[in-house]
């Protein structure tokens, strides 16, 4: 079956299936789900056994009636019934272990191949995509999946051999009640065509259908579901924003966009409902009215019958077997949710999966001859995202042993053209060169070996603090991890926190300020000891003691290294080597703090305004 029609439907060409797809998943657990799906079948077939000892039974109790006389002899028949249903159960339990199974492990391989290739892409792609969301992404979506697999498929088996059986059955008793029993089963079925219909539509279809006004169920239903997922997305945005409304005294109303996400999924759902009332109505009324149609279609055979006590055990016995196909339609009727459910599942991890990863290096060594200087050449770099290049043809040069720093308004690229040294992404015109070498062609192991990069917003794991500042190196000694703790002035962290080094970061008693963070993640960038420093510099600090502290642990990583550092406030670049200002994605000027003074352009007027607001701050503060 196909899935679900949105507007991220490939148009023309049909895909793989989502059944197959999660087949291919499924890896070697594909044949349990087939075992499982065939054990459900089975089950099913011995359920019906069940129906014909109610059937012998019946028969031999007409057959000796007025007297009933040997009835007693009957019993067993009875007993083969409550046999068929416990055996039937049990195969039909059996059949659920191993779809469960398969189910389990078919989800844990979409995590673990959706995980795996986000090692591979670049680290820049965590920048546009929030760990959280994909997080929710990949296990809600392998979530999604295991009710199809583990109940819904084998049920659909069930599903399908009862009504076979039924219609096999049809020719051993009497076919004119077996086909009455199925004529509901089939009227019912087109109701819940109805209710199902346009599934299978492609993007064009979809289109064509809304232009004539001819929209079906399954296009609100799909309309239905995208509102949801704006309705969520705009709720989180609320939920962020309420600090904002209660700040500013605003009202609820202020958040339109999600006042209007809930009342478009509304009206959907509400569309929706009514479109499908009458049909499921019917589809609820026709499938459970096989008395309707079996009792006058019994009566008329009976009284035409010569061996009319034998056709009574036939109506008996479709009388008890109908609900049953009933039932197996309302099964059949939720397969069909769970595949539109799995289709959406698969075709989000497929996002996901198609998210190229970073090319593999050459493994070029670095030289051991030459200076290891950065060189920027001509780079030029859009996000995809972007409205314009963020970076346009800048070249420069970083000086193995130097410190630079990179200064200009916000927005002008300063924090891109960082990231292409660790190959966060690569460039799209140009190169960078570490010695010489093109980063693309190194190995990420050299590469990754080369530098140590401190973020603004540094992120600590939920481990031990010794842990995390020895995930910098592996095999670390304890002196080594104390010599750079202390460096990066966290000597007073590791006093204060109850259990020092091994307290656990966010268990009781260790809540960390974003400066204290800072430092320990500064202790981790020093106990790595890489020739090379990026340093995003954060553009606030939350205080000046913090502040202080932290500058003293940059100058103990900036030690003998060669720095980079992204700048976002000018009073800690004085002292650069050089300094580089970009400025809507240009290099704008060049040098030292004196030579960009004396040329009077953009720099010159920054640190006028810097001083402009240092002294405002000075004279506020007096
Ligand atoms: P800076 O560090 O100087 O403030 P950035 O390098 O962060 O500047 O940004 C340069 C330009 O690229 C800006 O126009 C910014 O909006 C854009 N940009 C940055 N990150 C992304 C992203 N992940 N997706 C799309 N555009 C981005």
């Amino acid at each position: 079956m196909e899935g679900k029609a949105d507007s991220r439907r490939q148009t023309g060409t049909k895909e793989k299936g989502p059944l197959a797809q999660l087949m291919d998943y499924a890896g070697s657990h594909k044949s349990l789900t087939l075992l499982g799906c065939a054990l459900s079948g089975i089950s099913a077939a011995v359920g019906i056994l069940t129906y014909l000892f109610v059937w012998v039974v019946a028969r031999g109790v007409f057959r000796a009636m007025p007297s009933l006389e040997g009835v007693g002899s009957l019993a067993r028949y009875g007993w083969y019934a409550l046999g068929a249903a416990v055996v039937s159960s049990a195969i039909y339990f059996a059949g659920l272990m191993c779809t469960h199974l398969a189910a389990f492990r078919t989800a844990t391989n979409m995590r673990k191949r959706a995980a795996a290739h986000l090692l591979e892409v670049p680290p820049g792609f965590f920048n546009a995509n929030l760990s959280g969301s994909l997080r929710k992404q990949i296990d809600d979506n392998a979530s999604l999946t295991e009710t199809l697999l583990a109940h819904n498929l084998p049920d659909a088996v069930g599903g399908i051999v009862t009504p076979v059986c039924g219609v096999i059955l049809l020719f051993l008793f009497d076919w004119r009640m077996g086909l009455t029993c199925l004529i509901p089963m089939l009227v019912s079925f087109t109701f819940l065509m109805t209710m199902m219909g346009g599934m299978n539509a492609t993007e064009e279809e979809i289109e064509a259908r809304r232009k004539k006004g001819k929209i079906k169920a399954m296009d609100f239903y799909n309309d239905y579901q995208r509102s949801g997922e704006r309705m969520s997305a705009e709720a989180t945005e609320y939920v962020r924003g309420i600090p904002v409304v209660k700040v500013f005294q605003q009202t609820v109303h202020s958040f339109k966009g999600f006042q209007d996400a809930i009342e478009q999924n509304s009206s959907l759902a509400a569309k929706y409902s009514l479109m499908c009332a009458q049909p499921y109505t019917w589809f609820t009324v026709v499938l459970n009215s096989s008395f309707l149609f079996l009792l006058p279609v019994g009566m008329i055979i009976l009284s035409g019958a010569a061996n009319g006590w034998e056709k009574l055990a036939d109506l008996v016995f479709y009388i008890f077997f109908a609900p049953q196909l009933a039932f197996m339609m309302d099964r059949i009727m939720y397969v069909s949710n769970a595949f539109m459910d799995a289709n959406e599942a698969t075709f989000k991890l497929k996002q996901i999966l198609k998210e190229a990863p970073l090319p593999v290096g050459k493994g070029t060594p670095l030289p051991q001859d030459a200076a290891h200087d950065i060189v920027f050449r001509n780079v030029t770099f859009s996000y995809e995202e972007g409205t314009h290049p963020a970076l346009k043809g800048v070249s420069l040069t970083i000086p193995a042993g130097t410190t630079c720093a990179l200064v200009g308004p916000s927005g002008g690229g300063k924090t891109t053209l960082a990231r292409f040294i660790p190959r966060f992404f690569d460039v799209q015109e140009g190169s960078v060169t570490i010695g010489g070498v093109d980063v693309r062609n190194l190995s990420e192991k050299v590469l990754m070996d080369q530098i140590a990069f401190v973020f603004q917003d540094a992120k600590l794991f939920k481990k031990s603090i010794r842990q995390n500042i020895a995930a910098a190196k592996e095999g670390a000694t304890e002196e080594e991890i104390l010599a750079a703790a202390h460096a990066a002035q966290c000597d007073d962290i590791i006093a204060k926190v109850p259990g020092g080094l091994d307290a656990v970061i966010g268990t009781k008693g260790v809540y960390l300020s974003g400066g204290e963070v800072q430092r320990i993640a500064l202790a981790r960038a020093i106990l790595k000891d890489a020739p090379i420093v990026i340093l995003d510099e954060a553009s606030a600090f939350a205080d000046p003691e913090n502040e202080a502290l932290i500058q003293k642990g940059f100058e103990a990583l900036m030690k003998d290294k060669t720095v980079l550092m992204i700048a976002h406030r000018l009073s800690t670049v004085r002292n650069a080597d050089r300094i580089f200002v970009l400025s809507d994605g240009r290099l704008e000027e060049a040098g030292t703090h004196a030579e960009l003074m004396e040329q009077n352009g953009l720099y010159a007027r920054m640190w006028a305004d810097y001083e402009k607001a240092a002294a405002w701050k000075i004279g506020g503060a007096a």
